[in-house]
């Protein structure tokens, strides 16, 4: 399920839940999987998910799927 705006900032808002955290500002989130927690995340987005998909780059789990979110031009809007 993707993650919007307000997911985002209530998961900022429930604390830091990575193990044996070393962040210095809580007012960012970071996202890591908690499989392997020290890897690497492999972003990657696809025109028909529409969605950023956040990975672990070593085993492949998915930590987070973000919506994006689309550019409206005043000319789309049909009155
Ligand atoms: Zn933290
Ligand atoms: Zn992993």
């Amino acid at each position: 399920m993707a993650s919007y705006a307000e997911d985002l900032e209530r998961m900022i808002a429930s604390g830091c839940q990575a193990p044996g955290c070393t962040h210095k500002d809580h007012g960012t989130l970071f996202l890591h999987g908690k499989c392997h927690f020290k890897g690497k995340v492999e972003v990657s987005y696809t025109k028909d998910s529409g969605e950023i998909l956040v990975a672990c780059a070593e085993c492949q789990k998915e930590i987070a799927r973000i919506a994006v979110a689309r550019r409206t031009f005043p000319a789309t809007i049909k009155n």
